[in-house]
């Protein structure tokens, strides 16, 4: 059986950290696409070596840890062969479904145009955005940090999910049927409000919690009518 106690690996993300400065990189074939060619499997082996680690991670990417002195020259090989190197600190950070493995697109325009206006935005601690093509959410868009949730031309948002631990929990319904023409000024406000009312280093579901019956989110919602 190799599933369990006996399958332990040698080098882990912990040990070569313990042993050199050593960057986490997440990697993946881009923000709605989920299959990986021979190639870019292929090149991130090449990229993590003898001296590195790959391990899956929770959050639709591979992470690869490599000596930090070779990032700039690892991302640009990453990068060639058509891989998306995620940027990582305290960000907006886009995630998608793979809208039915590109057999349900409806939703991949707005995707691409929130992905141009809010990705790599700095804010007070990371921010997941989770966008899903359809009621079915199978890629859990409600339990990030703004779940979206596409049908017909509009959008549910849930926001305040507790993502992990013991209190982990989905996120509330905030609006039902935000257009899609709205979508994009809607989220920049919350994030302005993020910003502007935060405590250093809040995260996004902590600040929604403490601040949800403020006027100034009654003010968001209003200002899709
Ligand atoms: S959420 Fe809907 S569109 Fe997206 S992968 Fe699941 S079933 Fe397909």
């Amino acid at each position: 059986m190799n599933a369990f106690q006996k399958n332990v690996p040698d080098q882990t993300f912990e040990t070569l950290n313990r042993h050199g400065e050593f960057t986490r990189l997440a990697v993946s074939p881009g923000i709605i696409n989920k299959h990986y060619t021979p190639a870019q499997f292929q090149k991130i082996a090449e990229v993590a070596g003898e001296k590195g680690a790959i391990k899956y991670s929770a959050s639709y990417s591979i992470l690869v840890s490599i000596p930090t002195s070779a990032v700039t020259e690892a991302m640009q090989a990453l990068r060639e062969v058509g891989l998306y190197v995620a940027p990582s600190g305290p960000i907006i950070a886009m995630k998608a479904c793979d809208f039915c493995d590109g057999e349900k697109m409806e939703a991949a325009p707005i995707t691409e145009q929130l992905y141009h206006a809010l990705e790599g935005i700095e804010v007070p601690a990371r921010v997941r955005v989770n966008i899903n093509g359809c009621a079915s959410a199978c890629y859990n868009a409600v339990y990030d940090d703004i779940g979206l949730v596409y049908q017909q031309e509009s959008f549910d948002v849930y926001l305040g999910a507790v993502p992990m631990g013991a209190k982990a929990q989905a996120g509330m319904l905030f609006a039902k049927k935000v257009g899609v023409e709205h979508i994009e000024d809607f989220l920049l406000q919350m994030m302005n409000l993020y910003k502007e009312h935060a405590r250093p280093n809040e995260p996004f579901f902590k600040f929604y919690r403490r601040t949800k019956s403020t006027e100034y989110w009654e003010l968001v919602k209003k200002s899709i009518n």
